[in-house]
């Protein structure tokens, strides 16, 4: 009886507790087995919290909390391209460290896995649309994820990506504004000197990549970054997965949640 009382608790909630984080899964329609993704299922570490991410990547987007909202409230976000894969192993290997840290200053969430039905297929678009230039389309989910940051009260957003060689800016750097968020500007110059990759700052955001992601939240006065890491798309390069969690962890030191 006890323990059908839990399970009924924890179905009502979509989410699943952990000793120090937390799994919830979003149903914004984008739920998919992201373990069919065999470079996904082979590069990710094995563990408990991995299989409770994974478990609500079916019926959503996975979103993962750490700590207890006080100091600083930050968001990390992979996948918004479903075939860049050596960001969202990355953020599951984040996902894993945070979760056996002791000490956590503010709040983390942490989305590994955006649209878990374009990582599954390991494709770059989710339901054809380029989630990354639609940030500001009402109902888009990168749109959501905006929303999502403003009713957390999110300081800081990091969006990982990864850049194919040869390609625009196809190499290792941390991605920035000037304006209206100075902090943005900052925040990719502080990264960058903690990951020795280096930056590049846009003077206003919204103007060369309108609906992206870290523009728009940057329009909104949340202060955003853009890291990228040098790899093919829908393949994972010697290093990669280092590159972006190094990144990531610069990320996190920067705003003072390590
Ligand atoms: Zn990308």
């Amino acid at each position: 009886m006890i323990a059908i009382l839990l399970i009924a608790i924890q179905t009502s909630f979509a989410s699943v507790s952990h000793a120090s984080g937390t799994v919830y899964s979003y149903k914004w329609g984008t739920g998919a087995d992201v373990t069919k993704n065999s470079l996904i299922k082979k590069n990710i570490p094995k563990s408990n919290i991995t299989n409770k991410v994974l478990k609500a990547a079916k019926t959503g987007t996975p979103i993962v909390k750490f700590g207890n909202g006080n100091g600083p409230r930050t968001l990390i976000v992979a996948g918004v391209h479903g075939s860049e894969l050596s960001s969202q192993v990355s953020a599951m290997k984040l996902i894993n460290y945070l979760n056996k840290k002791k000490v956590i200053k503010g709040t983390i969430y942490v989305i590994p896995f955006i649209a878990p039905k374009a990582t599954s297929a390991n494709i770059r678009f989710y339901n054809g649309n380029n989630l990354n230039k639609i940030a500001n389309k009402k109902g888009s989910i990168t749109n959501k994820v905006v929303k999502f940051a403003k009713s957390k009260n999110i300081q800081a957003v990091g969006d990982f990506h990864c850049t194919m060689p040869g390609g625009l800016p196809g190499k290792n750097i941390i991605l920035g504004t000037k304006n209206p968020t100075l902090k943005s500007a900052k925040m990719a110059i502080a990264i960058s000197k903690l990951t020795k990759h280096p930056y590049k700052n846009e003077y206003q955001a919204g103007k060369s990549y309108p609906g992206a992601l870290e523009d728009v939240l940057n329009l909104k006065k949340i202060p955003s970054v853009t890291c990228e890491v040098k790899t093919p798309h829908g393949k994972i390069a010697k290093g990669s997965i280092t590159s972006s969690y190094k990144q990531m962890i610069a990320f996190l030191k920067y705003n003072k949640n390590i």
